[in-house]
């Protein structure tokens, strides 16, 4: 999301946009002024202004930071970043008290300073230098001049990897036994924490919940929609075998036979009621991690597409 002086900028300079960037020329210097997250409900808010040039010697960076140094204060800014072929200059952003000059006044700074050191901006395709068929582009929430070229090119390569070779040698077959190999340990350490020192050991289904995913990663499963089911599936077959584990070794302790322990959970109703008490408590701890799991796994959706021009 652009916060609304970066967009009012990129208004006023005819830039491009993608979702949280505006990228453009200022000055015959190429800029890119990006937001903090809103989601971040701090006081202040900051924005990044970063200015990108062609390749700069050690001596050009150490003059930079020298003289922005000097001017600390002026410029009202709180980190500085200075790159091989970038500078970024990070700024607050009070809410209602910001207003555009203090932009202007960092990005006329930057031109100043770039200007001194004998610094200028990439003017061609930012892949190859080629100066032929340029555009804005927005490749994956970056910006990017680019020729056409090279846009398709990485347009194709995309498509490619979205198709194949991301999921390249991985199934899900393997990756639900990876989840439930991983699992495994937890279920016999609930047990055991269970049986022998008789704590809530139900928090096992969380930590069940989190070895299972990286199983199913670790051996190679498959990233796709029915990944999260998958490993839901694990994570009940799990949780439900640490809670018959659990009772049964509890109750052979307590002197009964396995098949005694069985007969039981099956027909004494005290016996059925603390197991699916313990049983419930499991799933709803699990159930956060499951909420979790349709919001974290995803396919990777790379793109490319022209960037969005501001007017
Ligand atoms: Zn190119």
């Amino acid at each position: 999301m652009l916060f609304p002086r970066t967009k009012k900028i990129a208004q006023q300079q005819s830039w491009h946009r993608t979702k949280s960037t505006a990228f453009g020329s200022y000055n015959n210097y190429l800029f890119f002024i990006s937001d903090d997250s809103p989601l971040d409900l701090t006081e202040t808010h900051c924005k990044y202004i970063c200015i990108l040039l062609k390749p700069l010697s050690a001596h050009q960076q150490e003059l930079i930071q020298k003289e922005f140094e000097r001017n600390l204060s002026r410029l009202n800014y709180f980190r500085l970043d200075v790159q091989e072929t970038s500078v970024t200059v990070a700024t607050y952003e009070k809410m209602f008290t910001f207003n555009t000059q203090n932009l202007y006044r960092i990005m006329d700074y930057c031109v100043e300073v770039a200007g001194l050191v004998g610094a200028t901006s990439p003017t061609n395709c930012q892949k190859c230098d080629s100066d032929k068929q340029l555009d804005a582009y927005d490749w994956n929430d970056t910006g990017r001049i680019l020729c056409k070229k090279c846009y398709q090119s990485i347009n194709q390569q995309i498509t490619l990897q979205q198709h194949d070779l991301i999921n390249e040698n991985k199934n899900y077959g393997i990756g639900f036994v990876g989840s439930v190999i991983f699992s495994l340990p937890v279920v016999a350490l609930w047990v055991v924490v269970a049986v022998y020192l008789e704590l809530l050991a139900s928090v096992g289904a969380l930590i069940i919940g989190f070895l299972g995913k990286k199983g199913y990663d670790y051996l190679g499963g498959k990233t796709g929609v029915w990944t999260p089911y998958l490993l839901i599936l694990s994570n009940i077959l799990m949780v439900i075998t640490a809670n018959v584990l659990t009772l049964v070794v509890g109750m052979y302790q307590e002197g009964y036979s396995v098949g005694d322990a069985l007969y039981l959970l099956q027909h004494n109703s005290g016996v059925r009621t603390a197991f699916f008490i313990n049983m419930a408590l499991s799933f709803v701890l699990s159930f956060f991690i499951w909420i979790q799991l349709f919001y974290t796994v995803k396919e990777q959706d790379s793109y490319i597409v022209l960037a969005e021009k501001m007017a």
